[in-house]
């Protein structure tokens, strides 16, 4: 591959906390190296319409500590076509973008691996999802933050379902995986944690809540992922309130919702939003391609795309069985 001199960086998928931290830690390791670097609005969609803009140093000013992202993101159903890719690539290649900083999720992935195959465009990736499900690892920009507010959120519901003596079930993000639950679980003293990894029977669950209620007398929290097999918390709420066995238990559904995705990322995010933007420029600039920056027992890793998707990363069975263990 010729030496790179003019790459673009782009943020896609579902917005994470720290996402700005990186695109921030992007432009100014390029700009370090003497790159020029060029922003892609919206993601794929911003490349199939030519949205780019030139940024330098300054361009990313104060813009670390902020939610969301500068450049927008998107989900494209036109870079899913193989008509679609080719105009992304032909913009591409008109504005002298030789390779791609991706900064997304495993879709987000998925769309650089097929870029590649198709038109050769090399691309390094960030991982950004607040539900760390990226294998390659150990946590992805925005989850730290996710974390910290679902655990905030549900203090303040606990606050409530003590004065109550009320059971609330509390429904957390992350997709078909349970990271954000089981560790909100146990940061937030929850009595139960349900996540898509482990399969529970509802009569199980049943059992579990009401002597839960029955033997402490008192409020419970139990936290459900919204990828549980069971169909989230307002199924099992619905569940349980058909069973007259629950007739005299005060029972409430709290969806935390999109308050997750938001707010100013966490000093943990940060950094490491920060380290993984640097590295993914200087990974390009020693020539790598279609692999993903993460961070594994604290040092900087590098995973084929591929494996990215098409692995599956687990949660940590022993976290699961303290979240019993402490209830
Ligand atoms: P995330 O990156 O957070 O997982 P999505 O799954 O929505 O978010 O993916 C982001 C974008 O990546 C999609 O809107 C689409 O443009 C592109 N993408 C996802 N999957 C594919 C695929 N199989 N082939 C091509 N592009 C894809």
């Amino acid at each position: 591959m010729e030496s790179i001199s003019r790459i673009g960086v782009f943020t896609s998928g579902g917005d994470a906390p720290g996402m700005n931290a990186c695109v921030r830690a992007v432009v100014r390791t390029a700009t370090a190296h003497d790159l020029e670097i060029v922003g892609i609005r919206r993601g794929y969609a911003g490349m199939i319409d030519a949205d780019f803009v030139d940024m330098d140093a300054r361009s990313v000013s104060n813009i670390l500590q902020k939610g969301g992202t500068v450049l927008k993101s998107a989900r494209s159903e036109g870079f899913k076509t193989p008509e679609g890719r080719r105009q992304a690539a032909e913009n591409l290649r008109s504005a002298g973008i030789q390779g791609l900083i991706g900064i997304g999720g495993d879709g987000t992935f998925r769309g650089t691996t097929l870029f590649y195959d198709e038109q050769g465009i090399p691309s390094i990736g960030c991982p950004g999802t607040i539900d760390n499900d990226l294998f390659g690892t150990d946590e992805t920009i925005g989850f730290d933050t996710a974390l910290n507010t679902a655990i905030e959120n549900i203090d303040r519901i606990r606050d409530t379902a003590d004065a109550h003596d009320r059971l609330f079930l509390v429904e957390v993000m992350g997709r078909d995986a349970g990271f954000i639950a089981l560790n909100c679980g146990i940061g937030g003293g929850a009595e139960l944690v349900l996540v898509p990894e482990t399969l529970t029977e509802m009569e199980d669950i049943k059992q579990r809540i009401h002597s839960l209620m029955s033997a402490q007398a008192r409020s419970s929290i139990v936290v459900v992922a919204e990828g549980d097999e069971h169909g989230g918390a307002t199924r099992i709420g619905d569940a349980l309130s058909a069973d007259p066995a629950f007739d005299h238990i005060d029972l409430r559904v709290s969806i935390l919702g999109h308050t997750q995705r938001g707010g100013a990322p966490s000093a943990r995010d940060r950094v490491l939003a920060s380290r993984l933007g640097a590295a993914a420029v200087e990974s390009m600039i020693e020539g790598h391609a279609n692999v993903m920056v993460g961070i594994i027992n604290n040092e900087v890793r590098l995973t084929p795309m591929r494996n990215v998707w098409s692995r599956k990363k687990n949660i940590n069975y022993e976290l699961l069985k303290l979240t019993q263990l402490l209830s």
